[in-house]
Formats: structure tokens, sequence, C-alpha cells
């Protein structure tokens, strides 16, 4: 690993907590993104099988989307210059009738229209659509009223995509309207770069999986729940590779297996104090550690290190914790690795919030909270409760975390504050 292979020391500016050795949260951030490669392996994939895959090339339109001009609405088809002025009215001829899939033949001269459907292609001689409900029809005539506009009510031929322009970067990670998007040019198949794969295990004497029966002090393992879960959203491939004792020959041999399976290797528990020795110990021993300590709550034991070419994350073992730690600096890792350039993660918002929240400077500290609108239609951001790392079910009800940056001390009730919403989590 090129950089700093050993945890920051500490200076007289940077003591997060008493502890030298926490690395602060945008370094660890910096530091994982320097290091962890990027999938080049690519396949070719249906369309209908492509969504969450990320594209290996950018993709260039074969052809105008719309193909052909056409109404945006149900009306009557004629030339601008037909249009009456303000306050006046003219009558026009119907000539024939334009529906999608079945164009008017011929032309519109002057002085007449065209009856003319949704998605219908406009008439040769027509630019200018007046909708149905804005006539009154007469016979075979309509009467048009003054206040429309020439060139109205039309979709014009490649205003959604224009033929031979770069419509899908490289990078670009397929969503529904993505799909929709390639869909309507007619591609049946794309070229998408190789899932990763990640491999992960819980450690601790302690984790029983489900199906087993809890002897006194043992507590059931939730933590590869929410792992595989989060991850499958993500759209890695997955190895659960269950619980492993806290005995480093049973870690080792653990480590070295999720070497050989996948591409990302991620352990949960066993990484503080006393524990952590073992982690270090056995990455050194195969690797390279980039940091296994850092200035967060929760998460405060968050390893990162290179095993060869796999990259590890050691994960803190309580439940809150690991999905926090995931999604701050696991998540916007594997994202880099599938290759993922866009979407830009959404901006933090700002929120008041009318209790008082503790925070030791030093260190960035996330809350998980709601956020919603109050009485008075503001937005306002209120925790979900205890603030303890074993209690998922405040994660569960939260919609968002407050982040509150690393030099903010606590704040008194009704400060702003930033907040992360959960749904641009993907
Ligand atoms: P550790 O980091 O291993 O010291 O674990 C910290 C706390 O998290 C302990 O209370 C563990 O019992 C708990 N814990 C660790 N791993 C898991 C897991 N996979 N599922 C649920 N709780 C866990
Ligand atoms: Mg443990």
């Amino acid at each position: 690993m090129s950089g700093p292979a050993s945890p920051r020391q500490g200076t007289v500016d940077l003591c997060y907590d008493d502890d030298p050795d926490l690395l602060p949260a945008a370094e660890a951030s910096r530091r994982i993104h320097a290091h962890v490669p990027v999938m080049r392996q690519t396949e070719t994939r249906d369309l209908p099988d492509a969504l969450g895959r990320v594209l290996a090339a950018d993709v260039v339109s074969p052809v105008n989307v719309p193909g052909h001009t056409n109404s945006a609405v149900d009306g009557y088809a004629l030339a601008g210059g037909d249009l009456p002025g303000d306050g006046a009215e003219v009558s026009l001829r119907v000539v024939g009738q334009a529906f999608a899939g079945t164009p008017y033949a011929d032309a519109v001269s002057r002085g007449e229209c065209v009856h003319i459907m949704t998605g219908a292609v406009m008439p040769r001689g027509s630019d200018t659509v007046v909708m149905q409900e804005h006539v009154v029809a007469e016979d075979d005539d309509v009467r048009i009223a003054g206040g429309h506009q020439a060139g109205q009510n039309v979709r014009q031929a490649g205003e959604d995509l224009r033929a031979g322009q770069i419509m899908l970067s490289r990078g670009t990670r397929l969503m529904p309207a993505s799909l929709g998007m390639l869909a309507s040019t007619g591609i049946a198949r794309v070229s998408v770069l190789r899932e990763i794969k990640v491999a992960f295990f819980s450690t601790g004497d302690e984790l029983r999986s489900l199906g087993e029966t809890l002897q006194p002090g043992e507590v059931y393992d939730s933590n590869r729940y929410t792992l595989r879960a989060m991850l499958s959203r993500l759209g890695a491939q997955f190895i659960d590779m269950g619980v492993v004792r806290d005995d480093p020959v049973l870690l080792g041999a653990a480590l070295d297996r999720a070497c050989t399976l996948a591409d990302v290797v991620i352990s949960s528990g066993g990484v503080s104090t006393g524990e952590a020795d073992y982690v270090k110990q056995l990455l050194e021993e195969r690797g390279q550690i980039g940091f296994w300590r850092i200035a967060v709550r929760p998460g405060r034991p968050l390893a990162f290190g290179l095993l060869g070419d796999r990259v590890f994350f050691g994960l803190p073992g309580n439940p809150v914790a690991v999905m926090v730690t995931f999604y701050q600096f696991v998540q916007p890792a594997l994202l880099a690795m599938m290759g993922v350039t866009s979407p830009p993660p959404l901006p933090l918002l700002e929120a008041r919030c009318p209790l008082p929240l503790r925070k030791k400077p030093g260190r960035v500290e996330y809350y998980r909270a709601v956020l919603a609108r109050n009485a008075g239609g503001e937005l306002e951001v209120r925790p979900t409760g205890k603030t303890g790392s074993g209690l998922l079910h405040t994660m569960h009800d939260a919609n968002c975390l407050i982040v509150l940056p690393e030099d903010a001390e606590s704040m008194p009730a009704g400060s702003a504050v930033p907040v992360q919403p959960f749904f641009g989590m993907v």
C-alpha cells in the first residue's frame, strides 16, 4: 500500500478522545479511496438483467428519441401561421386523422388541420397542436380562438436523445430510468463491469446463528444478516462464511479462505481493545494495515487493510456501529470498486433539532434520527432514542443520520444540524 501504512500519530492539534492513534474520518475515507482497486473485468448483459450494473463503456445513442416530431396531446395539428390573433377566431377544415403508429399520409395545407392523438407523427405542413378541449368542433370544421402559440404541444425529434450523442457514460449505475432510456433507443444488451464479490463473517465466541439454541450468555448473530441485506441492495455478490470463534488460528484461516473467494473481505467484531491485537497481527502477517481505529462514534474500532490485492474491512461488533460504518466507509468504497461514478451522493441537508445533543470535539458523531416537518412546516430532526450502539431498533426507527462534524461541540436545543437522509444511500 502506498501512502502512510500506520495510523496517524497524534500531534498537539490532533488529540482524539485522549487517543492519539484515532484517525480522522475524512483521512480514513481518503486512504480507503486511494487504495481500493477499481473493477476492470467486463461482461455483456441483456437489458432486463442489467439493473444495478455499472456501464463498462460510454453508450452512444444509435437513433433520435423521439424518432419523429409528434404530438404531446390529443388535439388538432395545424400550421402555426393559421392561429388567430388575440380576440380573433379561426375555422379550420379537418382533413384527416393521425394516430400513434398510424400517421396521416398527406400534407396539411393552410386552412386545414388534422385530428391528432398523443404520440402520432406530426403531418407534413403542421407544426402546432391545439388541445381537443380548446376547440369547438362543428361538422368537418373546428373553431379555434386566440391565445395559442405557434409550435405548442409538439415533441421534437431528438428532444430526449440525439443520434450520435453519448447518452450514458462509463461508470453509470443502471437504474430504472437508465434501462428505460436504453430500451427507447432499441439497445438490447450492454457491456457492464463484473460484480464485485464480498465474503463476510462474524467473530465472537458468544455468537450463534439462526436455528441454533442459545446457551446462557450467548447471543444471536445479527450482523451477518444486516450485512448480507446491505450488500445485496448494493448489487454486490456475497459469500456468507458464518461465525468464526475468537481464535487467531481460526481467524487467520477464515481470512485466507475469504481471500480465495472474494475481492473484498468484511469481518465484524473482534476489533475492540484486547481483541484488536489479533486482527492487527493477522493483517500485518498477511498484508498491510491502512488503519484500525478512527475518530467516529459509533464505530471507533474500524480496521481497513489490503491482503494482497484483496480489500479488508474489520467492522466493529456492535450492530448499530456495523451499519453506520458500513454506510459511511464501506459502501462508498464498494461503489468506487464497482466502478460507479454516478449519480453523485446527495448533499447533506440541514434541519433544526429541538433537543440538545451531546458531542465531544475531535470525532465525527452520528445520531440515528427521524427527519420530518413540524407543525409549523419546518424541517425538524429528532434522535430516535438512546445512543447505545447495540440498540438496533434505534437504527430501524430512523430515516436519517445527524452527522456532527469533528470540530463540533455539544449543541443546545434548537440548533441547526447536518442531516444525511437514508434514501440517498441506494
Ligand atoms: P466486539 O467488537 O467483538 O467486542 O463486540 C462488541 C459487542 O457487539 C459485543 O456485545 C458483542 O456480543 C456484540 N456483537 C459482536 N458481533 C455481533 C454479531 N455478529 N451480532 C450481534 N452482536 C454482535
Ligand atoms: Mg467479540
